[in-house]
């Protein structure tokens, strides 16, 4: 009888699955281990002044001044989510009717395309070719087609590791008539924004989180940035209180220490790096060039490396035996050691030594 009751585009949605293991080396959801521990001692101190029994800040104020402070944007370019995730559902709620059409590409972050759904909307995955590079004219022409609400272009790209150039992402935006989000999830281990573009282009909003250079995933805090226009939009369809006060003093805190956050950053891509070499002068493992906190690698029976791994306590994202993916694994880069771990049980698996 429920079943029945349940709108349409919801029937057949599935729940996004996360799986729990407990004492693994947790390598499959690019998070930052090497600051694991990071600020928890600084955090736990400036909880203990918290007023939990009252609700927090609802549009988080203290942060977004804060965050204006290091971007160089006005507090009302900024809006803050329970994950940049939060942020990209506003987006689609506040822009998508039941029938419209949304752009990206694929194989990208799948939650443009859950979100799209849940409110009716159709989904345009352009497929990035067998490299897992984007064919900028083509995309271009797409883009043309103008039949668009949003273009989300993920940069660097998940699970891919790929980038865009800049200057692809301005000819994009030079003729989108759609609103324009590039997600900048990884952006630390990359470099390179356009956040810098928001005022130029008031259709354009960039998404950054805390959940992954900044090793806070647990707290759930993104942002996105954008013109005062497009984020007015953005705050009437903002759940109230949607960040804790819990949440948004651990994000003050780390950051404030953001220094340590690219010392951390720089050794995760020195060990990327290494693994880069490693991994890819194995027989029978591709490895895709990455800006990122993780690689891609294509490997024969990549199910049963994944299980020969999380055997052996380490746990990766496999992606399956289908469509472009197929035989696909993502390792995120971790400390050392476990980087190491990881390389010699691949070894093992491959009969290496
Ligand atoms: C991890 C990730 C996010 C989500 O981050 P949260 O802030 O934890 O919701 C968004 N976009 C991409 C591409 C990601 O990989």
């Amino acid at each position: 009888m429920i079943e029945k009751l349940v709108r349409k585009n919801i029937r057949k949605l599935m729940p996004y699955k996360v799986n729990i293991y407990d004492d693994v080396v947790k390598l499959d959801a690019n998070e930052n281990n090497d600051l694991a521990h990071g600020f928890n001692e600084e955090i736990a101190e400036a909880l203990l002044d918290l007023k939990i029994n009252e609700y927090p800040d609802s549009d988080c104020w203290a942060l977004r001044r804060q965050l204006a402070d290091k971007l160089s944007l006005l507090p009302e370019e900024l809006i803050i989510g329970a994950g940049s995730d939060q942020i990209i559902s506003m987006i689609i709620n506040a822009f998508v009717d039941p029938g419209d059409n949304i752009l990206t590409f694929s194989p990208t972050f799948s939650m443009y395309r859950i979100g799209t759904e849940l409110v009716g909307g159709n989904t345009y995955e352009y497929e990035l070719d067998s490299q897992f590079k984007l064919d900028y004219d083509g995309f271009i022409k797409k883009v043309e087609e103008d039949k668009w609400k949003i273009i989300f272009l993920t940069n660097p790209n998940n699970p891919t590791g790929g980038i865009i150039p800049r200057h692809e992402i301005i000819r994009i935006l030079d003729i989108a008539n759609a609103i324009v989000v590039v997600d900048e999830a990884y952006y630390e281990f990359y470099g390179e924004t356009v956040i810098d573009l928001i005022r130029k282009y008031p259709n354009l909003i960039v998404l950054r989180t805390l959940s992954k250079a900044y090793a806070l995933a647990g707290a759930r805090v993104g942002y996105g940035a954008g013109s005062k226009e497009l984020l007015d939009i953005l705050y009437r369809v903002k759940p109230p209180y949607n960040v804790t006060n819990l949440s948004q003093v651990a994000a003050k805190i780390c950051l404030e220490n953001q220094d340590m956050m690219m010392e951390s950053v720089k050794k995760i891509i020195l060990e990327r790096e290494a693994m880069e070499k490693e991994l890819g002068s194995i027989e029978g493992i591709k490895v895709y060039e990455s800006h990122a906190n993780f690689l891609l690698c294509r490997i024969e029976r990549a199910k049963d490396l994944y299980e020969y791994l999380l055997e052996r306590g380490v746990l990766i994202r496999c992606f399956g035996d289908q469509g472009p993916l197929a035989n696909c694994i993502r390792i995120t880069i971790g400390i050392a050691d476990e980087n190491q771990l990881v390389l010699g049980i691949i070894k093992e698996f491959m009969g290496i030594k």
